[in-house]
């Protein structure tokens, strides 16, 4: 079969992975289950993958098929296996648990001590199949397309996991602003509709972005580049600030923003990454001022955010490639020439 791999890290998007021939995958523990992919997210995270960005933080072997955010159709399982048999339709969590170290048992599937990561640490969906446990697969309801839902499986439930933390935060009334309008932030703005009564506004330099915000749900949107946000936001707020601040962008000139717009106790979420946070520890203190950070989230946040899905809820954009044309979607987002999501489909 044909995988798409990354032999070594280069900042050089357009020859990053090289499509190639591998052997099929096959299941080899007695849980392991082996998924035909119909579609696989390209992420922002791929980019920085290729760059080298996650060397420092988990133990890559290369070469590896990258590809985190994957669906498709079950076309073989481990003898144990019995939530889902061949022919059924999945939508892959990225992290493959062990189901018995503390975290796992508390459910906090992200904290995993004996974790495996798709297309980060072990091989990944830019190919057409994939081996992957039944501890982290979620069947699909009828009628879901996977190519059309896999960026869920890691763009969604992030977004998800970080407006979740948010809602249970936000009074009716209340203001959220979200920062970047792009593959995350269209889908945590519908996330964030859908599940608050908060008045939610939107930040985005483009203007197309910022009418897919509106689509999406948001109250109001800025430009950053020409309006005044902290001023806008004390107008809206008769002077209050936000109560949430969602930072889908995570560069130097966002995390900034937050404590200029922020209420008294408000929280920054950190979703997005690339820059760095300089902030006077006066800041936090003064505000009670919170910076939180998002790691993609829960298996159980996956179930939630395929429910809302099936509700209708959220919608995602995608624009698919094929996977001869990986590196191309990922100049494209390099360049910021994608709206919603890119969806490769070997
Ligand atoms: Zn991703
Ligand atoms: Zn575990």
């Amino acid at each position: 079969m044909h995988a798409a791999r990354l032999h070594e890290y280069t900042h050089e998007m357009s020859g990053g992975l090289s499509v190639e021939a591998v052997d099929r995958p096959q299941p080899e523990g007695s849980r392991d289950v082996v998924v035909e992919i119909e579609g696989a997210g390209w992420c922002q995270t791929d980019n920085h993958i290729i760059e080298g960005q996650w060397a420092d933080y988990v133990d890559q072997q290369l070469p590896m098929t990258l590809g985190h955010e994957n669906a498709g159709t079950v076309v073989a399982t481990g003898e144990e296996v019995t939530l889902v048999s061949e022919g059924d339709q999945v939508i892959c969590h990225p992290v493959q648990t062990c189901g018995t170290c503390r975290p796992c048992r508390r459910g906090e599937t992200m904290y995993c001590e004996n974790d495996s990561f798709n297309g980060l640490t072990t091989d990944g969906g830019f190919a057409e199949e994939m081996r992957t446990g039944e501890r982290s697969v979620i069947p699909l309801p009828d009628g879901v397309d996977p190519a059309e839902v896999a960026p869920h499986a890691d763009a969604g439930i992030t977004a998800y996991h970080a407006v979740k933390k948010a809602v249970d935060e936000l009074a009716p009334g209340d203001t959220a602003v979200v920062i970047g309008v792009g593959g995350l932030g269209h889908i945590g703005l519908q996330c964030l509709d859908a599940m608050s009564a908060a008045d939610i506004v939107a930040l985005d330099v483009k203007e197309a972005a910022r009418e897919l915000a509106v689509d999406c749900g948001a109250d109001a949107t800025l430009d950053p580049e020409s309006a005044d946000v902290p001023a806008e936001i004390e107008a809206r707020t008769d002077g209050h600030g936000a109560e949430q601040v969602l930072d889908f962008v995570g560069a130097d000139e966002t995390t900034a923003l937050g404590p200029e717009i922020a209420a008294l106790g408000g929280e920054h979420h950190v979703v997005g990454y690339g820059g760095h946070v300089h902030e006077p520890a006066q800041a936090f203190v003064a505000g009670e001022f919170t910076y939180r950070g998002t790691l993609v989230g829960q298996y159980s946040e996956l179930q939630e955010l395929v429910a809302l899905v099936d509700r209708g809820d959220v919608d995602l954009r995608t624009s698919r490639y094929d996977l001869g044309a990986v590196n191309e979607a990922a100049e494209r987002l390099e360049n910021g020439e994608i709206e919603g999501r890119a969806v490769i489909t070997p």
